[in-house]
């Protein structure tokens, strides 16, 4: 006897609804998306107890036929669809016509619903799977949909839902994504029983951010829009010191619809690469508009991963619509002070003020000493001519992380010979930028002479409309760093022979490491060959490093390299590699500078690219306006 069965219905819509009603936040999405279907320029939603109790979206849509819905409720109906031909180029959001059906099947589920010509409403009932008779009501244009005791009959699924706030945030979450991708409609959220969220409808897409987000932090974004290959991108990115530690601040529109695509996400940090640091993810808000046929939106059941006709096209205008704003900008850090007025009507933004308010303590080292330390130091002279500062290495902020202990901290010993030469090299013996720079604009122009000292660390100077502090260690590493990179693109870097090879123990694996490598050990200037079976020799340096130990920067190469074999890109380790070598030719934080120095340095600011930020992705420079100032001052 067989023993293979056909599966009852219901038993199928379970298995369904298994795929699509995950949790709360998975009923809310398909009802919003829904609505909006329906043309709806009004969604309401409201939730008891994360959802589980009751989940209601309403809306002004176009309504159901009252002969339609006990159809809108049954598995596989839906009136998005019409042929094969249609499934390959999808303007709706739904489309698959089980949603309903399938929250239906795990819960007890109410619809009412009149299109605009009707002169009364049609009401069904479905509970788990079975559908009620259709009844008359008297109510408005448009559809409620009422889902009640969410996963009553599914125990199971019931045992994976998390605690009712959790349940609740992810409510939110889905709620914010589907607000933020339609600007122009109206929505609001209820939680038991209190309104969270009133959004008016028409807004533009900076100000539904804003609504979300923060007046603040939407008055940072930068703006950016392009048509090209029949593709639009308009997108709104926030500056690299408003990066988040997680993706989740990455917010992806395609059609009107929020997807999570990785590619894309790569290519948004691989915009701000150089801008912030390495485990930080950029904060960004990216609408795509192409054609339907140009994007497969059914590859998912929820439909948020989607597969692209022309990636590489997708991905390489999204990458240079965000570089070329990111490129244009000024991106220095403004020091102000948190408004007393700030209205803060979200969690997240709390959050969000909260790691804004950590980030922009962390750009002000804290003296040793709290501020009598700064009195004490004061009376001790408070800029040492390059004495001995042992005492002072709490100073530097922005400590090199890991690999090189001694590279930034502060010393008494002589300057590397050659940590200024790079741009003397380069911009010829005067260091004086208005001799070879007539162009200078600001700050630049205004600079020399005007610019201080401060703990051997820090460089103050005037602009046109404030002060500027900067690191010094910070904008030289930046310096260095693209000079390297743009030396290296056109060849190998300069390298010197050792009198006597410096020698180094390495593994075997860190042998095969220098061999296979060895191309890439020439491009920077070194060279390195085997001396006895667990020992190799640096014969040659790069130049630039000549006053550092070989062997420690042989050291540090070889553990990049290690961890580049677990399968990085070759050019990401290069990077890393002129990270590290910038690092350590950059003068540092306690070395004492001339003023010519000095002015050669904050020259060099406006000069290179990515200035704003260290290789590493730290700032280089906090700016601070007379208006702030005036403002702190209460001089206004
Ligand atoms: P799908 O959205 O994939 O078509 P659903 O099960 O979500 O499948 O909905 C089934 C049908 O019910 C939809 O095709 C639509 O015709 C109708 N419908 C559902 N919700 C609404 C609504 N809010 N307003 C108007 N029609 C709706
Ligand atoms: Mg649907």
């Amino acid at each position: 006897m067989g023993v293979i069965r056909q599966l009852p219905d219901l038993l199928v819509n379970k298995i369904a609804a298994g795929e699509v009603v995950e949790r709360p936040a998975s009923v809310v999405k398909e009802l919003i998306e829904n609505s909006l279907d329906a043309g709806a320029t009004r969604v309401s939603v409201s939730i008891e107890e994360g959802g589980q109790r009751l989940i209601r979206v309403a809306d002004n849509g176009c309504g159901i036929a009252a002969g339609d819905v006990h159809l809108a409720v049954s598995a596989h109906a839906t009136s998005k669809l019409a042929d094969e031909a249609a499934l390959f180029a999808i303007g709706t959001l739904g489309f698959r016509g089980e949603a309903l059906a399938s929250i239906g099947s795990v819960s007890n589920l109410r619809l009412t619903s009149r299109t605009h010509d009707a002169d009364a409403g049609a009401e069904v009932r479905v509970i788990g799977s079975r559908i009620k008779e259709t009844t008359a009501v008297g109510r408005p244009p448009g559809t409620t949909v009422e889902v009640r005791d969410l996963f009553f009959n599914v125990p199971a699924r019931r045992k994976f839902l998390r605690t009712k706030s959790t349940e609740t945030a992810r409510v939110t979450e889905l709620f914010t994504r589907l607000a933020l991708a339609h600007p122009p409609i109206a929505f609001d959220l209820t939680k038991n029983g209190r309104t969270s969220h009133s959004l008016p409808g028409e807004q533009t897409t900076v100000e539904r951010i804003a609504s979300f987000f923060g007046p603040e932090m939407a008055d940072e974004l930068m703006h950016f829009q392009r048509t090209e290959h029949g593709l639009a991108i308009e997108g709104y990115a926030a500056p690299p010191a408003r990066a988040r530690a997680t993706g989740n601040w990455q917010y992806l529109f395609v059609n009107g619809r929020w997807i999570r695509d990785r590619m894309l996400q790569f290519a948004m940090r691989e915009a701000y690469r150089g801008l912030m640091e390495h485990d930080r993810y950029p904060v960004a808000f990216v609408y795509l508009t192409l054609d339907p046929a140009g994007v497969d939106v059914n590859v998912h059941p929820t439909k948020i991963e989607v597969r692209w006709r022309d990636g590489g096209t997708v991905r390489s205008q999204v990458l240079s619509a965000l570089r070329e704003t990111l490129q244009a900008a000024d991106l220095t850090p403004a020091l102000r002070a948190p408004s007393p007025h700030a209205q803060v009507d979200d969690s997240r933004n709390d959050q969000l003020r909260h790691e804004a308010a950590e980030w922009f303590k962390r750009q002000i080292p804290a003296q040793p000493t709290g501020s009598s330390g700064t009195a004490d130091s004061t009376s001790r002279g408070a800029f040492p001519r390059g004495g001995a500062l042992g005492d002072r290495t709490t100073v530097t902020p922005y400590r090199s992380t890991g690999n090189h202990p001694a590279s930034d901290s502060v010393s008494d010993r002589p300057r590397p010979a050659d940590a200024l030469s790079l741009w003397r090299t380069h911009y010829g013996d005067s260091p004086s930028p208005d001799v070879h720079q007539p162009a200078l604009e600001g700050m630049v122009q205004r600079a020399p002479g005007r610019a201080l000292q401060l703990h051997n660390t820090y460089l103050v100077t005037e602009t046109e409309d404030g002060l500027l502090i900067i690191d010094q260690h910070a904008l030289h590493e930046r310096v260095i760093y693209e000079e390297l990179r743009k030396r290296i693109t056109g060849g190998a870097l300069e390298s010197q022979r050792l009198l006597l090879p410096e020698t180094l123990a390495v593994t075997p694996d860190q042998m095969a490491l220098l061999e296979t490598h060895r191309d890439l050990l020439q491009r920077l200037g070194m060279e390195v060959s085997p001396f006895g079976p667990d020992t190799v020799a640096v014969h040659a340096f790069p130049s630039l490093l000549a006053d550092t130990s070989a062997r420690r920067v042989l050291g540090d190469l070889l553990d990049k390299l290690a961890e580049n074999d677990a399968g990085g890109d070759v050019e990401d380790l290069v990077h890393e590699l002129l990270e590290m070598m910038a690092c350590k030719a950059a003068v540092k934080a306690g070395d004492p500078l001339t003023p010519e120095e000095i002015d050669a340095l904050i020259a060099q600011r406006s000069l290179v690219e990515k200035s704003s930020n260290c290789p590493h992705g730290r700032p280089t420079t906090l700016s601070m306006s007379v208006k702030e100032l005036e403002k702190q001052f209460k001089r206004r």
